[in-house]
């Protein structure tokens, strides 16, 4: 706590990445990452584009790497909000469509002066940004918990809030939601006017899309990222597609925060990765297909394995609670992530690395177990 800290610093909660080692070399399989390098397009347009215009600011609309978007999701360009990674673009989101309580409301969903102020709808167990996000807008969230099975009842959202947000798949667990289980969501919050927000981060693995209705629901924003299914977690470009009203409004929240929020060299790359839709492709199939195979030996050897649709696997190790299981990976030079939250505290998140690193970690988790 330092006293120079306003009222509202002293109250966040910040989240916490996953650790990005500088010392060691560890086989990473903690936040996600692409194992595999981006398409060589993407390093040929950063070589590109670094050169005398960097003296210039960049478009600040955007306007190739929207282009470029559009035609690989099939909307048009004005359907589409870049960002500066997908976080960004959620930062926004809850900036934009969800309602704080207004001035004079003490802070008390039900208080007299604004007795209609509902909270924002996520899952119990999902991406921890979003309660943080939450907090520092000053938005009141409700948590809805998963089934035993970590599944999602899309039933439990039709209740009166200020907006859904919830990725698909689901993040640490993987399991996706088909998009017609989501459809009965927004048509209930359309009809009040709220927006549902489905963060796609991992849809590329498996997980169904619902970029393909977008213009069916004028309330639905999806939130791509090419952090994963791109190899570009380094780059930090992330996207929302929707109706234009719903972009008109990020837009909006950017232009009075800042209007330059991708670089030149981001611009550029992201556009060159979205045109390479061969380069990857193969990659996805080959992480699917590593995913596929590590999650049957892990069956295999007593691991409770959560279906996943993500580039990671949700694992309990048999009889070894989670944060020693963690701590014994990291001894053998292995990282993978635990969060210790209720629920899923005996829970490891296992990034699905190149088919060699899976080797190692499979190896070392059978030392784990017979120890
Ligand atoms: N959504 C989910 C569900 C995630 O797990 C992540 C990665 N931490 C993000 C969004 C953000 O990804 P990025 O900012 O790299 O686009």
């Amino acid at each position: 706590m330092s006293r120079y800290w306003n009222r509202r610093v002293r109250s966040l909660s910040p989240y916490i990445p996953g650790e990005q080692p500088r010392d060691r070399q560890f086989i990473k399989l903690n936040t996600n990452e692409n194992p595999y390098p981006p398409s060589p397009r993407v390093i040929e347009a950063v070589h590109r584009a670094a050169g005398d215009s960097l003296r210039l600011y960049p478009d600040p609309s955007c306007k190739a790497l929207r282009e470029a978007v559009a035609e690989r999701y099939q909307v048009k360009p004005e359907q589409v909000f870049p960002g500066n990674g997908s976080d960004e673009v959620l930062a926004f989101t809850f900036a934009a469509f969800f309602e704080a309580p207004g001035p004079g409301s003490p802070g008390d969903p039900g208080s007299p002066s604004h007795p209609g102020t509902p909270p924002v709808l996520f899952p119990d167990i999902t991406y921890s940004f979003y309660p943080v996000y939450a907090d520092l807008w000053g938005l009141f969230f409700q948590t809805i918990p998963l089934e035993e099975d970590f599944s999602l009842s899309p039933e439990k959202y039709l209740i009166p809030s200020s907006g859904v947000i919830f990725p698909n798949p689901n993040a640490p667990t993987g399991r996706a939601l088909s998009p017609e289980l989501i459809k009965p969501v927004l048509d209930y919050q359309g009809r009040r006017h709220k927006v549902v927000v489905i963060d796609e981060a991992y849809a590329a693995f498996g997980g169904p899309s619902m970029v393909p209705s977008v213009n069916d629901y004028p309330n639905l924003l999806t939130v791509l990222t090419l952090s994963k299914s791109a190899s570009l977690a380094g780059l930090r470009v992330g996207f929302a597609i929707g109706q234009e009203e719903l972009i008109e409004g990020l837009c909006r929240v950017r232009d009075s925060f800042n209007s330059y929020t991708l670089d030149r060299l981001a611009q550029a790359a992201a556009a060159a990765a979205l045109a390479d839709r061969a380069y990857y492709d193969g990659l996805t199939r080959k992480i699917i297909a590593t995913r596929t195979r590590v999650g049957a030996e892990l069956a295999a050897r007593g691991f409770t394995v959560i279906p996943s649709a993500a580039n990671f696997l949700f694992i309990r190790f048999p009889r070894i609670p989670g944060a020693r299981a963690l701590a014994q990976l990291r001894e053998k030079g292995i990282l993978t992530r635990h969060f210790n939250q209720e629920r899923i505290a005996d829970f490891l998140r296992v990034s699905m690395g190149t088919d060699a690193e899976m080797d190692r970690f499979l190896s070392a988790c059978e030392e784990i177990v017979k120890r």
